[in-house]
């Protein structure tokens, strides 16, 4: 039973007086329905919103939220919608509250080595910033051009330097957050340690949109690298390429940036979008490595011992690509599978599974086996230095829509049950959603679910923000 209120045009009214009328969309189908999704392919997890409402300020913010637990209206924050577990789609109708408008640079502040930034800011924007002062962000997820640091912090994104430098959430020191209920609170700051009390700072980030809705971002920031090479490196089988990612993580002394997997099915779609050319001499599988630094002959020296790690273990072939354009051209065929895929067929489903990374090579054979049994194909994909997979069910073409819709979650209950026998779990980094909510209970025991329920009961009695994610309140 839906709890909540239908957004009636005397609401709209009020609505306009806190943002102003060109900020309110009501009764647009065309307008509201790009909000009705993100980029998940299958159309079946998009809902349509009843209102859309681009803020401006923390306090419209604060506003809207008011005004929602009053008349008992849902609201569902919105970054750049390029969200891959439906966490931006208003199941419940009622309110999209889009972030596109705070788009600022509130400081970059060199001294402290900090950014302070608003959640609308395009992810990618922030390195040519501060680049010029030897500094840069280590968050690189693949849809850096298009999705904002606020969904980024949101998802706790991962990206292609997780391997040496952790995901999102090790940046955020500082945030504003407004409470579901309205209330502004600043957490964190320039502060490179901080126990006062509850790390509620870390609560909020990777909560999905469902504690509160971040208004500004103070993100850590690195010494900029001053060498990066990265190689791509072929092997037969994927299989044979997978085998490795343990070994070169145990090599003593050597974290590289990036170790990324890419099987064959997924090279020959991106460069087929693309229309770009790899040279991969009919490998079945790649690895691309990366290594930086500081110092460029320790640079060298690692990516030697990698590469003869990799030739020791069966590589076929080693590419060394040094300069921009090189790494740029094989990492845009990486950053590009997903909506590859997408193109290729929207009856698939991009899983983000993650198992520690010994078990990375078990994972790969078990999905291939699982993609045997149901007759289908599972392309893999991802940061594989991470023990994340992309592995990515595609429905067989003989099947219709309806026995596709039958089988995927018994496909999927398959490699997730595969998943947590080897001690992982449903996501590493694209988030649960509502895409994954009911597999929850397969890695959370009740009392563990109890607790996030529990939180979000307190910060959000009444319920209205993102409801229906992660699990049903
Ligand atoms: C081609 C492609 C490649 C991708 N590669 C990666 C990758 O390598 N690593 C990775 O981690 N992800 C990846 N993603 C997934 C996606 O880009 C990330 O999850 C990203 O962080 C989402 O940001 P967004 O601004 O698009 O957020 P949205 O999709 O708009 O929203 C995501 C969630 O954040 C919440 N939210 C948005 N703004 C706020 C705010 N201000 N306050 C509170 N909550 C908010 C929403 O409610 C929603 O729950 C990829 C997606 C695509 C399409």
């Amino acid at each position: 039973m839906n709890q909540y209120q239908s957004v009636t045009p005397s609401m709209i009214e009020e609505l306009k007086t806190i943002v102003g009328a060109a900020n309110v969309v009501f009764g647009d189908i065309e307008k509201l329905e790009p909000l009705s999704h993100d980029e998940i392919a299958e159309r079946s997890y998009a809902h349509m919103p009843e209102c859309v409402v681009r803020a401006g300020t923390a306090a419209e913010i604060a506003a809207i939220l008011k005004f929602a637990n009053r008349e008992r209206v849902p609201v569902t924050p919105r970054g750049a919608g390029s969200g891959l577990s439906g966490g931006a789609v208003p199941l419940y109708g009622g309110i999209v509250l889009l972030c596109d408008r705070m788009n600022r640079v509130i400081e970059f502040d060199r001294d402290n080595m900090t950014i302070t930034v608003e959640p609308g800011l395009v992810t990618n924007e922030i390195n040519p910033i501060v680049r010029e002062a030897g500094l840069f962000f280590a968050g690189y997820p693949m849809s850096l051009e298009t999705c904002f640091v606020g969904g980024n912090v949101a998802e706790n994104a991962g990206g292609g330097k997780a391997v040496k430098y952790g995901v999102t959430g090790r940046y955020v020191i500082g945030l504003e957050v407004v409470t579901p209920t309205g209330e502004i609170v600043r957490l964190g700051g320039k502060l490179m340690k901080d126990v006062t009390g509850y790390n509620l700072l870390q609560l909020m980030v990777g909560s999905e949109g469902t504690l509160g809705i971040f208004t500004e971002i103070t993100l850590k920031l690195m010494p900029l690298p001053r060498a990066s090479v990265d190689l791509l490196v072929l092997f037969e089988t994927a299989e044979a390429a997978i085998a490795v990612v343990p070994r070169i993580m145990t090599l003593g002394g050597i974290i590289p940036t990036a170790i990324e997997f890419m099987d064959k099915t997924s090279i020959d779609a991106s460069c087929q979008y693309l229309n770009e050319t790899i040279n991969s001499r009919g490998a079945g599988a790649m690895l691309l490595i990366t290594v930086d630094g500081q110092d460029a002959a320790q640079v060298e020296r690692e990516y030697d011992v990698v590469g003869e790690s990799c030739f020791a273990c069966g590589a076929l072939e080693v590419f060394v690509a040094d300069n921009h354009t090189t790494s740029e051209r094989v990492w845009k065929v990486r950053r590009n599978i997903a909506e590859a895929f997408k193109v290729q067929s929207p009856h698939q489903s991009l899983e983000d599974i993650v198992v520690p990374i010994a078990a990375i090579p078990k994972m790969v054979s078990g999905a291939a086996e699982i993609a045997k049994k149901w007759d289908i194909a599972i392309p893999c994909y991802g940061h594989a230095g991470d023990g994340n997979l992309h592995a990515t069910p595609v429905m067989n073409p003989a099947w219709t829509d309806d026995e596709w819709h039958g089988k995927l979650p018994l496909i999927l209950t398959d490699l997730y049950r595969l998943t947590v026998s080897l001690g992982g779990t449903l996501s590493g980094e694209h988030g649960i959603g509502h895409k994954r909510k009911e597999y929850m209970p397969m890695v959370c025991s009740p009392a563990h679910m109890e607790m996030m329920r529990a939180i979000k009961r307190a910060l959000d009695p009444g319920l209205i923000l993102n409801p229906g994610k992660i699990f049903d309140s």
